[in-house]
């Protein structure tokens, strides 16, 4: 933990951004996040690859993803759902304030494992044009970009469409969930092999279910999922 807590701080900081943290809003030298808060942060330790869930020990995937392991193939993910990350979610998503993504995004490329191959494109979960319209933008491309800019890997805002806007996901069943996710995407040809799929939060993971199977079928060998945070996983 103390190792990932000053990666936080490494030169791939931009000096640009700095002045107020988001968590606390005081003044800090540093680019949106001062030391205090980024000590108090509940970042993920040893975690399952997989699914996030914590783990003692040298195991890498989790009991439950050993006997039923989601599509993708690597999960990269800062924290759980909760306080203080809860907050600047709600900004970005629900009131029109982008620059906590300019903050997770950041976050995300630094503390991407170093022993993980990189991926050779960040695939931003697509919004219908008419939520991002009614946003002002599409936080899962706004998390890209600083990605792009620390990771220096390309981001295809493209490659991905959504045909059709879904219905609110929360609160229904998992079976109207895929019949309510079903056909809503799109795909355009490509050539990647290894493709990290992002959006702001994984909760019941049936959207990046579906796109990842959309991925494999049209001939990606290895597909992760990058997210701020996930809630849980398993259990529905
Ligand atoms: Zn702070
Ligand atoms: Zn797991």
């Amino acid at each position: 933990m103390f190792n990932r807590f000053l990666r936080l701080f490494s030169p791939l900081a931009p000096q640009s951004l700095q002045g107020i943290c988001l968590f606390c809003r005081q003044a800090t030298d540093q680019a949106l996040l001062c030391h205090y808060c980024a000590e108090e942060l509940p970042l993920l330790d040893h975690h399952c690859r997989l699914c996030g869930t914590p783990m003692a020990g040298k195991e890498n995937i989790c009991g439950h993803c050993q006997l039923q392991p989601p599509v993708w193939d690597f999960l990269h993910i800062l924290a759980d759902y909760q306080f203080p990350l809860i907050g600047l979610i709600h900004q970005l998503k629900y009131q029109h304030r982008p620059l906590p993504a300019v903050l997770f995004g950041k976050m995300l490329a630094e503390l991407y494992p170093e022993e993980e191959p990189k991926p050779e494109v960040i695939l931003p979960v697509p919004l219908h044009w008419r939520r991002q319209w009614q946003r002002g933008y599409n936080q899962a491309q706004e998390l890209a970009r600083p990605i792009n800019k620390y990771l220096n890997i390309p981001v295809d805002m493209q490659l991905l469409q959504r045909k059709r806007a879904t219905k609110v996901q929360a609160g229904l069943s998992r079976v109207l969930r895929q019949s309510n996710l079903k056909d809503a995407f799109q795909i355009r040809p490509h050539h990647y092999q290894h493709v990290a799929l992002l959006d702001d939060v994984v909760t019941t993971g049936a959207t990046v279910t579906a796109l990842v199977r959309l991925l494999k079928e049209s001939g990606c060998q290895r597909i992760d999922v990058w997210a701020i945070c996930r809630t849980q996983l398993h259990g529905e």
